[in-house]
């Protein structure tokens, strides 16, 4: 049987490392500030908002909450974000997705001044992902390989299969997994042979938000596989892509949904605030 790779416990020991950087800048008069804007009431979006906050006050940092309402003019939050960015107190801006349909994602995405982008959605941060000099880096791809880090993973020459080419999970993962020496195939829905990939794969990493996508019989015998995917099943119950029960018999690590990847991507947020406020304020 394949070994967890416990989430909860890796993130509450990146949290930990944040929280000890941040004592050492509050020595210095500094604290980091968190911006968070909602629009609108979705519920998923609030609890992830909730735990932001919670990770915030954990780390010692200041969170700001904007909670505007559903009927916000794309001018609105523009302006918000404006300010926000002009704003010396606040070290990092964080707009929830997704916003409601009469507002233009990409338009209020780009807005958010590239140093204060702690998700690292600007374009010019993704440039950097892309050439890998990145300072702000990827929450849920960058939780991923701390994950394998973490788990004394070697990913040099491995071959990888990545399910999803979003621009939040699939393609960040791509440059990230590249930058570490792995052979990576990326794969999506119009992908016709993904057992064969996956099959053939040291790695799969999956984020396609399809409840049992991944079978045993697509996984060699000691594949790592990590399950990005936050899924219901038909008792309501969270569920990833893969077949847990068994493929973890087949595989050497495996990742639970959830208690695996989900907690790392609010640790990373919380290691890019402490990142931006120091690059900010001269610290690195
Ligand atoms: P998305 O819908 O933007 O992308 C899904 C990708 O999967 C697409 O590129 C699509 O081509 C591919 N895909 C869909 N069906 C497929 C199939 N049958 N075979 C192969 N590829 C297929 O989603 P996203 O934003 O990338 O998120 C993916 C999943 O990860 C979702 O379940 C989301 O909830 C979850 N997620 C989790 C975290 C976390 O913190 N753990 C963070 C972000 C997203």
């Amino acid at each position: 049987m394949g070994k967890i790779i416990d989430g909860n416990l890796i993130s509450a020991k990146v949290k930990d490392e944040v929280k000890n950087e941040v004592e050492k800048l509050k020595m210095k008069g500094i604290t980091p500030c968190l911006a968070v804007i909602i629009v609108g009431s979705d519920p998923a979006s609030r609890v992830y908002v909730n735990n932001k906050k919670k990770a915030c006050e954990y780390t010692g940092m200041k969170s700001l909450e904007f909670a505007l309402p559903e009927e916000t003019s794309q001018e609105e939050l523009l302006n918000l974000i404006d300010k926000l960015n002009e704003d010396k107190q606040v070290n990092g801006i964080l707009c929830q997705l997704p916003l409601p349909k009469s507002i233009d994602e990409e338009t209020v995405l780009n807005k958010i001044a590239p140093e204060k982008d702690v998700d690292a959605f600007h374009p010019l941060n993704v440039g950097h992902i892309m050439i890998g000099d990145a300072k702000l880096l990827p929450c849920t791809p960058a939780g991923v390989v701390e994950m394998l880090d973490y788990s004394n993973i070697d990913l040099k020459g491995k071959t990888c299969a990545i399910i999803g080419r979003s621009n939040i999970v699939g393609k960040p993962m791509a440059m990230l997994m590249v930058q570490r020496d792995a052979t990576v195939t990326v794969c999506h829905s119009k992908t016709k042979n993904l057992s064969e990939i996956t099959r053939n794969s040291d790695i799969i990493i999956s984020s396609a938000g399809r409840k049992n996508l991944i079978t045993a019989d697509m996984v060699k015998d000691g594949a790592v596989v990590i399950d990005v995917s936050i899924n219901r099943d038909e008792n309501g119950k969270l569920c990833g892509d893969v077949d847990y029960e068994n493929v973890k018999e087949k595989a050497s690590y495996i990742t639970p949904v959830p208690g695996g990847v989900g907690p790392m991507t609010i640790s990373v947020l919380m290691k890019n605030t402490l990142m931006a406020t120091k690059s900010q304020n001269g610290e690195a």
